[in-house]
């Protein structure tokens, strides 16, 4: 079945936003590298409260779960400075 990966994973934003203390995400690109490997690119803003680890591994989570089951994802944690 051809398909565009970008369509199937616009729904995948409002997962990101939800998780514990992510403000906004940007960035956001998910590509096929080859029929096995799937990679994805997003930023994801924290307040400056939040443990920038455990997004990290709450949103890896996501990604690799069976819902998006995608292989290699890079994801950066940008903490604002701004204050709640
Ligand atoms: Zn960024």
């Amino acid at each position: 079945m051809q398909f565009h990966k970008s369509l199937v994973y616009t729904p995948c934003i409002p997962s990101w936003a939800s998780l514990e203390g992510v403000r906004s995400v940007h960035h956001l690109n998910v590509w096929q590298q080859s029929t096995q490997l799937t990679v994805m690119m997003v930023h994801l803003v924290t307040d400056s409260r939040t443990d920038g680890r455990a997004v990290l591994q709450a949103a890896s989570e996501l990604v690799s779960g069976s819902r998006y089951n995608i292989n290699h994802a890079t994801i950066q944690i940008e903490q604002t400075t701004a204050q709640p």
